[in-house]
């Protein structure tokens, strides 16, 4: 096809002639603003902003750092009780790619003006996912924000990619102030012996390795209860025992901390009914899902989610039998 006919598909009549006479004056010598000879010759950059986001919760100030993306592999692997051409056809349509589903582990830092709280850590030094985690220091860095002033880590519940940056491989904590708060149900599942020579031994073993030499700073939390000013916990069981997502609250304003109450924005939340295959009773799972998110809908509580496309931040409203979230607009200008 010739421009002359791109020129006419992408043009209305009016503007085509007015585009073509435009075209005419540069060709007949005519200068145009910026016209000059701007040829420059880069190399690619190739890097990236730093991968934190900040933003307010009344008097308190939330930065999201991130331990990396986390490429989960074969949706039809992982999301279950539908057909692979069912979950292949909900990502096309959503024009995400069909082959492999990326996570992001968004960790939100809150500031509550005398306390810095933690929620959930990443997988740390488990390259069980591939190379692109573990990147929750360096996030931090970039953020200005030192481990030494972390006061709390929160987390939803003991897996792998929650509890994994709590220590360095050699059993020191990463965090060497910070009290650690988890459901005692998920303490005693996924740090238990027994289960080393079982099919969860990867994820015992990591809980294991970033709990236990942490042991005595552990405080466990109660389901519908604070577990710090500003902070409650929320039983959302199946994904594991003990799973629990948080109310984070400052000067009347709030957001639920999701934890892994819904992985994905598409497939998990559009269609909650759907199975994941990481859940410990998948069952119970989509009963909590769907309970609280439509408790969030229907309150117009802003979300936070661990596992949403970077930085996680957004809102829920009912669509169907599911729900659609809506990201919230990213403020780059913060006076
Ligand atoms: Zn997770």
């Amino acid at each position: 096809m010739s421009r002359a006919n791109d020129t006419e598909i992408l043009l209305p009549r009016a503007s085509r002639r007015g585009f073509l006479g435009a075209a005419a004056a540069l060709a007949a010598g005519a200068t145009l603003p910026h016209a000059g000879p701007a040829l420059a010759k880069a190399p690619l950059a190739k890097n990236q902003a730093p991968y934190f986001y900040r933003f307010g919760l009344g008097q308190a100030e939330v930065t999201v750092v991130s331990d990396g993306p986390l490429p989960l592999g074969d949706p039809g692997a992982s999301f279950l009780g539908v057909s692979k051409e069912t979950v292949g056809k909900m990502l096309s349509d959503s024009f995400l790619p069909t082959d492999n589903v990326v996570l992001e582990q968004n960790i939100p830092i809150v500031n509550f003006g005398d306390r810095l709280v933690m929620f959930d850590t990443g997988m740390g030094f488990s390259k069980a996912f591939g190379p692109t985690t573990g990147r929750l220091l360096k996030s931090m860095e970039e953020a200005g924000i030192r481990p030494g002033d972390i006061d709390d880590i929160v987390c939803s519940h003991a897996h792998i990619d929650h509890i994994g940056g709590i220590c360095s491989a050699d059993d020191k904590a990463l965090f060497p102030n910070a009290r650690v708060h988890i459901s005692q149900a998920d303490f005693d599942f996924w740090t238990d012996e027994a289960k080393l020579g079982g099919p969860l031994k990867a994820f015992v073993a990591h809980a294991r390795a970033n709990l236990l030499p942490v042991r005595d700073r552990i405080v466990f939390f109660k389901s519908e209860a604070e577990v710090l000013p500003g902070v409650t916990a929320i039983a959302a069981p199946g994904h594991t025992a003990g799973h629990h997502i948080f109310n984070v609250s400052s000067g009347g304003k709030s957001f639920a901390f999701l934890g892994d109450l819904t992985h994905h924005a598409v497939l998990l939340t559009e269609n909650p009914r759907l199975e994941f295959a990481y859940d410990s009773d998948p069952k119970q799972a989509v009963q909590s899902r769907v309970r609280l998110l439509t408790s969030l809908a229907e309150n117009k509580t802003p979300v936070m989610s661990f596992h949403f496309a970077w930085p996680g931040f957004g809102n829920l409203a009912k669509a169907g039998d599911g729900f659609r979230y809506y990201p919230a607009p990213m403020e780059m200008l913060r006076g």
